[in-house]
């Protein structure tokens, strides 16, 4: 009875707590909440508060992990200083140089580049096209001496992010406003662009923390579901949909479904620390509880960035063709607006479960019609909306009740 994904539904959308609070609670009153930095073990112990105040066994995991801080960072464009932010391991240098301009960086584009000793400039893709991490190592590769990377919302907004796939990579790699970069581009055309930048950065280890509220199954199942969100979010922004969106789900997710006292299987809600920076938080739990079979793993959720008013909401269901069948009957049977995708769940949480042959179902959306401010300062709740949030988090609680309403997750 308990498991109706029906009922689950719509206990989610007549939840009398607005899904927003937790949010604004995230943006307004915490703020950036980079991993290692008080901010993040502020809202660690605030979810710890919110798993007891469920009824939840909490606690958290520590790691030790290395970060990176920009000491220094500056664009001079024709002997003006503009604003910029350095994307997050970048190498250290003051560079001078001319510019190679990219308007959208591909494989293709690469092959024709010529970009030894010169500064590669390209306009940022919203989520489509190359990452910023395969940009900057086929960058190196041609010999470019630096990366400059132009925001592409206007409004004097620049974005960050991770530039490595590990340690600092070798050459200087910031990011410039939209005006900035044009401004750039403009007197390159004239003949007269001179591009001046400065990184200085530095490494240091700091203490991440996961924090994990569960459901014990009564019956003592050896089985353990594994629902999870990451809650820290770079050093400038507050990030309310990168990823408040994640957290609010997870936290009302936990909520509904300490309600019931029939779960036929134990699941750990996992607000994840230090995933901006590589999914660091999901990799240390995954060492410290599934490679030591500590915890026997039947599937993984994950949300991130979940809820904007319109956009693509997309589902993707590896590592299992039972858990996509699965998924697929179910969306189509409530008729929700999610596209079910079968690729790895990259860049998430999900990953390092993924690698470890754990069926993943991973909740993200994006949208491709204009920005979603993510990983800027502009990431803030008034563009979410709380109906988008509802639908997100009824979509995931139908599908984890569907999955639960079978004898065990084993037999879906
Ligand atoms: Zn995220």
């Amino acid at each position: 009875m308990i498991f109706k994904p029906k009922n689950i539904i719509s206990r989610i959308l007549t939840f009398e707590k607005p899904l927003m609070s937790i949010i604004e609670h995230l943006t307004d009153n915490i703020g950036p909440r980079p991993s290692g930095s008080e901010a993040a073990v502020k809202t660690a112990d605030f979810l710890i508060i919110e798993f007891e105040n469920s009824m939840l066994e909490a606690h958290k995991q520590t790691f030790k992990h290395l970060t990176w801080t920009a000491e220094k960072t500056e664009c001079i464009i024709n002997n003006k200083l503009f604003p910029s932010i350095a994307f997050h391991l970048s190498g250290n240098g003051e560079i001078s140089g001319n510019i190679y301009y990219m308007d959208n960086p591909s494989k293709e584009a690469f092959l024709k580049a010529d970009l030894k000793d010169k500064i590669l400039v390209a306009e940022a893709s919203h989520g489509m096209g190359m990452h910023r991490t395969a940009i900057i190592d086929a960058a190196i590769e041609g010999g470019a001496i630096a990366y400059v990377q132009i925001s592409k919302i206007p409004g004097g907004i620049v974005e960050t992010g991770n530039i490595s796939r590990g340690g600092i990579v070798k050459i200087p790699a910031l990011c410039i406003s939209y005006e900035a970069g044009h401004f750039l581009l403009r007197n390159v055309k004239r003949g007269n662009g001179e591009l001046t930048l400065l990184v200085k950065g530095k490494e240091s280890d700091v203490t991440g923390e996961n924090v994990i509220g569960s459901i014990k199954d009564v019956r003592n199942s050896e089985e353990t579901i594994i629902v999870g969100a990451h809650y820290d979010t770079w050093e400038t922004g507050p990030g309310a949909f990168d990823n408040g969106t994640g957290v609010a789900t997870l936290l009302t997710l936990a909520k509904i479904l300490s309600l019931s006292n029939d779960i036929p299987v134990n699941i750990n809600f996992i607000a994840f620390g230090a995933e901006e920076l590589g999914f660091k938080g999901s990799m240390a739990y995954r060492k410290e509880y599934i490679d030591t079979g500590k915890l026997n793993v039947p599937l993984m959720m994950n949300f991130d960035s979940t809820a904007i008013p319109k956009g693509v909401r997309t589902l993707m269901v590896t590592n299992s063709p039972l858990y996509l069948q699965n998924t697929e009957f179910y969306v189509n049977l409530y008729g929700f607006d999610v596209n079910i995708n079968t690729r790895p769940p990259f860049g998430t949480d999900g990953f390092p479960f993924y690698l470890n042959q754990i069926p993943v179902i991973n909740l993200e959306q994006m949208r491709l019609d204009q920005p979603t401010y993510m990983h800027t300062a502009f990431d803030t709740p008034e563009k979410l909306s709380e109906d988008s949030l509802r639908h997100s988090t009824a979509i995931v609680g139908g599908l984890l009740s569907h999955v639960l309403s079978k004898k065990g997750p084993r037999e879906v």
